[in-house]
């Protein structure tokens, strides 16, 4: 016999009712402003296809250009030809290959730290490293902008979870000194190398005063900093020579190094222990073989064409400057992300319309992204962006910027 009153309460309690009542994006799409979702119909390049228009491509994340090139495909390719298409299994039992362990060697010895060791995403590489090695008596303390999967990983750890103001190292202090006076625990600072929507970039030399000061560990997510600073790319330790100083380094290949697939590095110690203990790296299938020879093939091309970095910032100086010059706020960027602030969701959303309309990709950015208010236009670029092609979109940006009010 079905209670009807229990039926009732099922229904109110239901885990659908919020899909059910969910209707922010579909007024957003009634309304032409939608952003997401959109479906390219040709490979990730300084230009794409999208419902058969060229679109000039300034969202992407492939900063060295390379998720087309030949020698970076056929390595794909050969792997596919000798490994197959997956490893059907985590690199824990069946499915580490001797191409895994190769990568992890080359990684090490391109980046100057003692070990490194592969996962399936960056973003799984944050869950399982902070999930893994922050205990329940620990601190884990974040910068406000860090990346979503390091916010995340904090609730995936059984640690207590403190933030700092971006980039403020009194903030970061007053946060320190608070961690010891109720406790004698381990204490890691997790930021970001560069800040993936602002674009500027950690202040490392004073976290690891600080770190040492207090006694702390640091860790620095570099997905948007490998490939693209310090010497041969090597990110931002090496941009500021602090590689010995950071003990965790956390990198994804799905940027700079054109495919998928992310990494820890660390002191061989740290690494066994992740490597036995770390749940997403054990319960989850490894790194594919296209997936593992493609980032390999990158990493010598960066390695061996440093011309690539230096044209990138040659394209950032160019693209800052442009729209600066114009009147656009480009915020604290300091790299190749270069937002341009504009304010409210709704104005954000048209901005994003016309450049659209104009055959410009970019992205917009809102809360929870950014805090409300402070929606922006984020753009990034590539290496292989051509002198044309960045004036098109200067082009663009003054059209729309002129037609908005704001410049
Ligand atoms: N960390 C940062 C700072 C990122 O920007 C991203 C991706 N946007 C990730 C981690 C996750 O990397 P992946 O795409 O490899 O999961």
């Amino acid at each position: 016999m079905i209670n009807l009153e229990t039926a009732k309460n099922v229904e109110k309690m239901d885990i659908f009712k919020k899909c059910y009542g969910y209707t922010e994006a579909k007024e957003v799409m009634e309304k032409g402003l939608y952003p997401y979702f959109r479906e390219i119909e040709s490979g990730q390049d300084t230009e794409v296809t999208i419902h058969g228009k060229n679109m000039l491509m300034l969202g992407s994340n492939s900063y060295m250009g390379l998720t087309n090139h030949p020698e970076v495909k056929q390595a794909a390719i050969e792997a596919i030809e000798k490994y197959g298409t997956g490893n059907a299994g985590s690199r824990f039992l069946n499915g580490t290959l001797d191409i895994h362990s190769k990568l992890e060697k080359k990684l090490a010895d391109f980046l100057g730290m003692e070990s490194a060791l592969l996962y399936g995403t960056g973003y799984q590489t944050n869950l399982g490293v902070i999930g893994c090695l922050v205990g329940p008596k620990d601190y884990i303390i974040t910068d406000k902008m860090d990346h979503a999967s390091i916010f995340d990983a904090t609730r995936f750890s059984f640690g207590k979870t403190v933030k700092f103001k971006h980039n403020d190292m009194a903030d970061l202090e007053r946060v320190l000194i608070k961690c010891d006076e109720n406790s004698n625990h381990g204490k890691l600072i997790v930021v970001d190398g560069v800040f993936s929507m602002e674009g500027d970039i950690a202040k490392l030399p004073e976290i690891v005063k600080l770190a040492k000061r207090y006694n702390a560990r640091v860790m620095v997510d570099d997905a948007h900093g490998t490939g693209v600073l310090g010497p041969s790319g090597r990110g931002t330790p090496a941009h500021f020579g602090l590689e010995d100083e950071v003990d965790i380094l956390v990198i994804t290949f799905s940027k700079s190094f054109a495919s998928l697939g992310g990494a820890v590095l660390a002191s061989e110690p740290v690494i066994h222990y992740l490597k036995h203990h770390s749940r997403s790296l054990i319960f989850s299938a490894s790194m594919p073989p296209a997936a593992v020879q493609s980032v390999s093939k990158a990493i010598d091309i960066v390695q061996n064409e440093p011309e690539r970095i230096d044209r990138l910032w040659e394209i950032t100086e160019k693209m800052k400057k442009g729209l600066q010059d114009m009147g656009f706020d480009t915020g604290i960027s300091e790299t190749p992300i270069i937002p341009v602030l504009i304010g409210e969701m709704e104005e954000c959303f048209m901005f994003w319309r016309m450049l659209t309309d104009d055959g410009i990709f970019v992205n917009p950015v809102v809360p929870p992204a950014v805090p409300q208010g402070n929606c922006l236009i984020r753009t990034s670029y590539m290496a292989t962006h051509t002198d044309e092609q960045l004036d098109r979109a200067l082009d663009a940006f003054y059209r729309a910027g002129k037609k908005m009010g704001k410049i």
